[in-house]
């Protein structure tokens, strides 16, 4: 993943990380046994996203009751799976706050906060998709399907290693994964300037100028028409946009 993060940094200008404003509330996650959600104040730096399906894990989520503890701070083995996830990835990955909308939102102000969300996404640094995850308890950091099978190979100079083989990652994943069924993911999708998806058998970059896949089985420009976050150009045809709408119509809202 960091090689596609370095590569788009320096070979691509449209979606390189820059310092970008903040959304309202956000969580600094540098100390993991002490994750703050913090009001943001105007500032700007860079972070992630989350993009994921709430599932049945609800309970966790900032509310006018649990905003001072959140403000607080909370342990990281208190979140769902897929925000600790988030958590030890985003810290990993040298960034210092995360946003997620279960926590960075507050119940009663949806209305003007969800209104941001296209800012939210388009200034992310990186959107963290659980792809593979139907559920916030399961994570999508989890063991893979990998192994199908293995050969030793010996050079001529005699050293020997092992090599492995996963059929699956042959094929590149096309396939519908949980996250691909919501319709806010499609929005999340269109607007981010890179994502990483989490799939069930490898992981996928998306951004701007390519989409790659982990197994290296496909390195294709990315198709700009699903690109909605300003105003379209006179090329975008009518079917594309069809072709939009059709797809988040056939998703659904939870
Ligand atoms: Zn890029």
């Amino acid at each position: 993943m960091r090689f596609w993060i370095e590569k788009c940094d320096e070979e691509h200008t449209d979606c390189k990380s820059t310092i970008s404003v903040l959304p309202s509330r956000i969580h600094d996650v540098q100390e993991l046994h002490t994750i703050k959600l913090c009001e943001s104040e105007g500032k700007s730096d860079q972070y992630t996203a989350l993009s994921n399906c709430w599932g049945s894990a609800k309970d966790f989520v900032t509310t006018k009751d649990t905003y001072a503890s959140m403000a607080k701070g909370f342990h990281i083995n208190q979140a769902p799976k897929t925000f600790r996830d988030a958590i030890l990835l985003t810290h990993r990955l040298g960034i210092h706050l995360l946003w997620i909308d279960s926590l960075g939102i507050i119940q009663f102000d949806w209305q003007l906060e969800g209104s941001r969300m296209a800012q939210v996404y388009g200034n992310a640094s990186l959107t963290i998709s659980a792809t593979n995850s139907d559920d916030d308890s399961k994570g999508f950091l989890n063991r893979r399907p990998l192994v199908y099978g293995s050969l030793k190979m010996k050079s001529t100079t005699g050293h020997s290693s092992m090599v492995y083989l996963n059929r699956k990652a042959l094929f590149p994943s096309c396939s519908i994964e949980p996250l691909d069924r919501r319709c806010w993911n499609l929005q999340e999708q269109c607007l981010s300037r890179r994502t990483v998806r989490f799939c069930e058998n490898e992981l996928v970059w998306i951004c701007k100028q390519h989409i790659e896949h982990e197994s290296g089985s496909s390195k294709i420009p990315r198709d700009s028409n699903w690109d909605i976050r300003g105003p379209m150009s006179d090329d975008i045809s009518t079917l594309s946009w069809e072709s939009l709408v059709e797809t988040y119509s056939q998703w659904t809202l939870s």
